[in-house]
C-alpha cells in the first residue's frame, strides 16, 4: 500500500467511525420523528412572515365536530375501525372527531400551562346539516378569525392511499404569519388552494392535519398503556410550535425560491 493509498485508507476508516458514532443520535431522531407517520409530500411553495403579537388569542377547534352523521362529513375511521375491523373508540362519533376532541382539549390545557391566550370551541351538537348555521366550527370560526384570533381545526388525515399525511393547511389569504410558518415547519406544509380551497380555509380557519389514522400514530393512540404519553407529545409539538410562532426574535429565515406566492408581502 503507497502512502497516499495508506492515507486514503486512514481516512476512509475515519469516515466511518464517525459514521458510526453518529448513528444511535440519528437513529433516535427518527423515531421522535417517527410519532406522527409520513408528513404531507407536496411540492408548495408559501412563507408565512408576518408578525404575530405573542398576546394574540388563539382557538382550537375539533375538526368534524359538528357533521357527524353527514355524509362524507364526519371525518376518517381510521385503519383500526376501517380496514381491520375493529370497534371505534365511541360508536357515536368517528374515530378521528375521537382523538381531534382529545388532541384539541390537550393543546388547551397544556396551552394556558405555558401561558398561551388559548381557549377551544365546541358546537355542542355533533350533526348540522347546515354549514352555515351559526353553531358550526366553520361560522363561529370564521368569526373568529375576523376578530383577529388565530383559529386552528384539529385533523387526522385518511389511512391508506386518501391520506396525505401531517401538515397545516393554511388559510386562503396574503397575510400569512410566523404561526402558520412555524407549524408548518414543524409539521409539514399544505398547499394553499388545496383542493381548490377548502371551505375552512376559505374562512379564514387553518386546519392543522396531526398525521394519518393508521399504524403506530394509530395503534399509539390506541394502546391504553401509550394514549396518554402520545396525546401529551402531539399536545407539547403543537404548544412548542405556537410559542416558537409567537417569539418576537423569532429566525425563520425563508429564501426566496422560484415559485412563491405572495411575494409582494412574505419579503419585507
Ligand atoms: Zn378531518
Amino acid at each position: 500500500m503507497g502512502r497516499n493509498n495508506l492515507t486514503k485508507y486512514l481516512l476512509f476508516i475515519l469516515l466511518l467511525v464517525i459514521q458510526l458514532i453518529n448513528l444511535p443520535q440519528n437513529l433516535s431522531q427518527e423515531i421522535d420523528n417517527n410519532l406522527l407517520g409520513k408528513r404531507v409530500n407536496k411540492n408548495t411553495r408559501w412563507y408565512g412572515n408576518k408578525t404575530v403579537l405573542p398576546s394574540i388569542s388563539i382557538v382550537i377547534m375539533a375538526g368534524h365536530a359538528d357533521s357527524q352523521d353527514i355524509p362524507g362529513g364526519g371525518g376518517t375511521r381510521g385503519e383500526a375501525v376501517g380496514l381491520k375491523g375493529l370497534e371505534p373508540m365511541d360508536s357515536t362519533m368517528s374515530d378521528e372527531l375521537f382523538w381531534n376532541l382529545k388532541i384539541r382539549d390537550a393543546v388547551v390545557t397544556l396551552g394556558k400551562q405555558k401561558g398561551l391566550d388559548i381557549i377551544s370551541y365546541d358546537p355542542g351538537i355533533r350533526s348540522i346539516a347546515d354549514e352555515d348555521h351559526p353553531k358550526t366550527n366553520w361560522s363561529v370560526g370564521s368569526k373568529f378569525a375576523a376578530e383577529g384570533f388565530y383559529v386552528l381545526e384539529i385533523h387526522f388525515d385518511s389511512y391508506g392511499d386518501d391520506g396525505l399525511g401531517s401538515g397545516l393547511i393554511p388559510a386562503i389569504t396574503n397575510n400569512l404569519n410566523y404561526l402558520d410558518e412555524s407549524l408548518a415547519q414543524s409539521f409539514g406544509r399544505y398547499p394553499l388552494f388545496f383542493r381548490g380551497g377548502l371551505g375552512a380555509s376559505r374562512r379564514q380557519i387553518r386546519i392543522l392535519e396531526i398525521g394519518k389514522l393508521e399504524g403506530d400514530l394509530e395503534n399509539n393512540l390506541r394502546n391504553i398503556q401509550t394514549r396518554e404519553q402520545t396525546i401529551d407529545e402531539i399536545a407539547f409539538q403543537i404548544v412548542e410550535a405556537i410559542k416558537k410562532g409567537l417569539a418576537s426574535n423569532v429566525s425563520l429565515n425563508p429564501l426566496l425560491q422560484e415559485g412563491d406566492i405572495f411575494l409582494e408581502d412574505s419579503y419585507q
